[in-house]
């Protein structure tokens, strides 16, 4: 077996016990394998192990890997995306976590209806109020998502953040309840389009246990599958 296939078995072992250790059904949650400066053939290792759903930051580098890989493989976009760029993330990826204002919206809904479907979204909160980070703030993220509610071509399906990064994965716990909590109202609200169902992407390769057990339902996991990027 490969290094990335025992460490992506070692993963959903892991995923899977803490799921179930915090009284949650292991199905409901998704692994992102993050593949950030991972080249193909890593990429490649990954599918041949089973794994369907990546993640990735950067355009250029997704648009050069995303059309020479299995055409079943899905791809979440993570990064920041600038208003200009949204024709082609609609026309890349499968969901984009990363909205966090009306603009990108806007944009990413016309695109979407011109290539006549429907795209998954996320809204991106700054869990953190940290100044250098996108996402918008906790207190505007209903009045977002109302408007995206309003767009034809997207279906916003819940929430995703960025914590403040430490070293201590325990010192992440209270972002993660804190989104949580948001997604909680917002769902009461009824404001995202399956208000049963809300996604909350959140915990990486640090911090994915802690995440887990406070409701993530999707990790987004890089260094711990394909080793430390350079
Ligand atoms: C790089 C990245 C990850 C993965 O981080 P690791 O620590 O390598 O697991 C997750 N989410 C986002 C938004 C990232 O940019």
């Amino acid at each position: 077996m490969s290094t990335i296939c025992h460490n992506l078995t070692f993963l959903l072992e892991k995923i899977s016990l803490a799921a179930t250790l915090a009284g949650r059904d292991p199905k409901k949650i998704k692994l992102v394998a993050v593949s950030k400066t991972v080249a193909a053939p890593a990429i490649l290792e990954a599918i041949a192990c089973g794994q369907v759903l990546f993640g990735e930051n950067y355009l250029q580098e997704a648009s050069e890997k995303i059309p020479i890989l299995p055409s079943q493989t899905q791809w979440h976009f993570i990064g920041r995306l600038q208003s200009n760029k949204c024709r082609q993330v609609v026309e890349l990826f499968d969901m984009v976590e990363t909205v966090d204002r009306p603009k990108l919206a806007n944009r990413l809904n016309f695109h979407a209806g011109e290539m006549g479907h429907k795209l998954k979204v996320l809204v991106q909160v700054n869990i953190g109020r940290e100044p250098q980070k996108a996402g918008v703030l906790p207190e505007k993220a209903a009045s977002l998502i109302s408007e995206i509610a309003n767009k034809e071509h997207l279906e916003c399906r819940g929430l995703m953040a960025l914590p403040p990064f430490f070293d201590n994965p325990e010192a992440s716990r209270p972002y993660f309840k804190l989104l949580k909590e948001l997604a909680d109202t917002c769902a009461r609200q009824g404001l995202f389009h399956d208000n049963e169902q809300v996604e909350l992407s959140m915990g990486m390769s640090g911090d994915y246990l802690a995440a887990i057990e406070e409701g993530a339902t999707i990790v987004r996991i890089g260094t711990a599958i394909f080793g430390t990027r350079l």
